[in-house]
């Protein structure tokens, strides 16, 4: 089977344990109004500007051809304790297609980055084989979602549901972003929703960063958050008192 993605990256340190390499899936059906990665969005291969040139962002590859490349680094994998992490875009987009990528990485560790914006069936085909998910929550409140996003997250807390009930190990991620989800209520029902869940290893904050807006010029597009990004978000710890580990980057 084929899928689309557009770059692989090497020597990662912050998607997953040990020394990764990182998969970039090309599809995504939100429009997060923080994105950084708007090559990501549409599915198919599309041009891009990069440095004055033109450039094609995005290719097919084979489960296959993408698997071998990648195993190329499983002793580096080993040695360091890390692996590959898949995210996108939505890497659940091409739920198939990564499916048989990761039954092709037996014995490598995997991670997957994901909005959880998935239909049931291809979120936890994907969990099966998933040694690690970072599962992004980004609203908890569904208006605020859709309207920061572009759609409601209904599938999202349900997806959330069925990781938590798997008891395997994830990494909760938070984008702040100022004035959107930084509120006190917005952090407190995120903590309640990740109450108990056996499988959390730590909540991670990233803060909102500045140079986001970079790449929409390169794919035609224009960056206009509906927020001020000149505001510091403000972090609340919800988390540490109900015996999470917080991480804010
Ligand atoms: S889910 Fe991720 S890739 Fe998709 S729009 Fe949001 S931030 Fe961008």
């Amino acid at each position: 089977m084929d899928g689309i993605i557009f770059s692989i990256e090497e020597f990662a340190i912050n998607d997953g344990p040990g020394i990764r390499t990182t998969v970039f899936l090309k599809g995504c059906p939100l429009r997060c109004a923080w994105c950084h990665n708007p090559e990501g969005w549409r599915s198919e291969p599309e041009k891009m500007l990069k440095k004055g040139r033109e450039e094609l962002c995005g290719y097919r590859i084979s489960a296959v051809d993408l698997s071998k490349r990648l195993s190329r680094d499983r002793d580096l994998f080993r040695e360091s304790g890390g692996g590959v992490t898949f995210t996108g875009g939505e890497p659940l987009q091409q739920a198939p297609f990564l499916c048989e990528v990761m039954d092709d990485l037996e014995g490598i560790h995997k991670a997957v980055e994901t909005s959880g914006y998935a239909p049931e069936e291809a979120f936890r085909s994907v969990l099966e084989r998933a040694d690690c998910t970072l599962f992004d929550i980004k609203l908890v409140d569904s208006a605020l979602h859709r309207q920061y996003t572009g759609v409601g997250n209904e599938p999202i807390l349900r997806n959330l549901k069925t990781l938590i009930a798997s008891g395997k190990p994830f990494v909760a991620r938070i984008p702040l972003i100022p004035g959107v989800n930084d509120t006190r209520e917005n952090m407190e029902a995120t903590a309640s929703l990740l109450q108990g869940a056996e499988g959390l290893q730590r909540v991670e904050l990233l803060r909102y960063n500045r140079v986001t807006g970079a790449k929409y010029p390169m794919v035609g597009l224009t960056y206009r958050p509906p927020f001020d990004e000149n505001q510091a978000p403000v972090v609340h710890d919800v988390f540490t008192g109900r015996g999470m580990k917080l991480l804010v980057l």
